[in-house]
């Protein structure tokens, strides 16, 4: 993706240690193969006042907490280990990391304001919160080990940039455009806040057996993907800035968080009523559907008959 010198946005909010290099994961600690990309999932923490917040959190995002206590493919070890003193001197490659994802917000911005306003609408930028090791939302307390998420509550978007750097080592979805999809489909999430699907299908969870909310999300977690396939369909019609190999960094990246191959890789096996994200193939589906009109209107997985 041709990025360098274009806009970066002025929302993102920096909250890492200061002076941090990369730390990456503290020993003990792996990414998770589930709870990835933000339904606001949080990691399950040792103490009472950890698991007190992750039921607080449970609820607001109609998530079953038993399943994110006792693991429920989040697969979170903890650990207690300090990472690395403040004295640690600044990543060049950490900065530029950081520049890459608020050109990416910038796109974002300039996508969504223009699909808003052919609509009538007028788009509300998100916040997008960069931090290191553990962070504290309006949703709550997570650690970067769940992965980027969204907080609807106070509507911003939260990365630790380690886990955009070792998405190629870990999920074997490496390349710039790969991470941009993952911004783009936390971005994806802020879209459904604005349009008010998300606090609908909240409702509606709760009304529901479990295998059916996690069917919903399944259908949230979609149309984000296709939200992200929209942006990047809107950014390279306004900026032609995809390079060859982009939109396969971008579909492969889809397919390796899908729920079929994280759980075979997890347990071996997997549970189709425990999907809350999607197949492999439906995550790269629905990408691919957003990309090819760039149209809010493509993405309504509510009513497709079949994902
Ligand atoms: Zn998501």
């Amino acid at each position: 993706m041709k990025w360098e010198g274009r806009r970066q946005s002025r929302n993102v909010e920096d909250r890492r240690r200061p002076a941090g290099g990369f730390r990456g994961l503290p020993p003990g600690m792996r990414f998770p193969t589930g709870g990835r990309f933000g339904r606001g999932g949080v990691a399950p923490l040792g103490g009472g006042l950890g698991i007190i917040a992750l039921v607080v959190i449970a609820l607001i995002f109609g998530i079953d907490p038993s399943a994110l206590l006792n693991g429920g493919g989040i697969g979170v070890e903890q650990t207690s280990a300090p990472g690395p003193s403040s004295s640690t001197p600044a990543s060049p490659r950490e900065e530029e990391l950081k520049q890459f994802v608020a050109v990416v917000l910038a796109d974002t911005e300039d996508a969504w304001h223009a699909a808003f306003s052919e609509s009538g609408r007028t788009y509300q930028e998100p916040r997008l919160v960069l931090f290191s090791d553990a962070v504290q939302s309006a949703c709550g307390y997570a650690q970067s080990a769940v992965g980027p998420f969204y907080c609807p509550a106070d509507r911003k978007v939260y990365i630790d940039l380690a886990f955009l750097d070792e998405m190629g080592g870990r999920l074997g979805a490496g390349g710039d455009f790969a991470q941009a999809y993952v911004v783009a489909h936390e971005v994806g999430h802020h879209v459904q806040t604005l349009l008010g699907i998300s606090a609908r299908v909240r409702e509606a969870r709760e009304r529901v057996s479990e295998e059916e909310s996690n069917a919903l999300s399944v259908r949230l977690e979609l149309q984000a993907d296709c939200f992200a396939g929209v942006w990047a369909y809107r950014t390279e019609r306004a900026k032609q800035v995809l390079e060859d190999g982009d939109i396969d960094e971008a579909l492969n990246a889809a397919a390796a968080v899908g729920d079929d191959r994280l759980q075979r890789r997890s347990r071996g096996y997997v549970v189709p009523e425990s999907f809350t994200h999607g197949t492999s193939e439906q995550r790269a589906r629905w990408f691919r559907q957003g990309l090819s009109s760039g149209r809010i209107g493509a993405c309504d997985t509510f009513s497709a008959p079949s994902l």
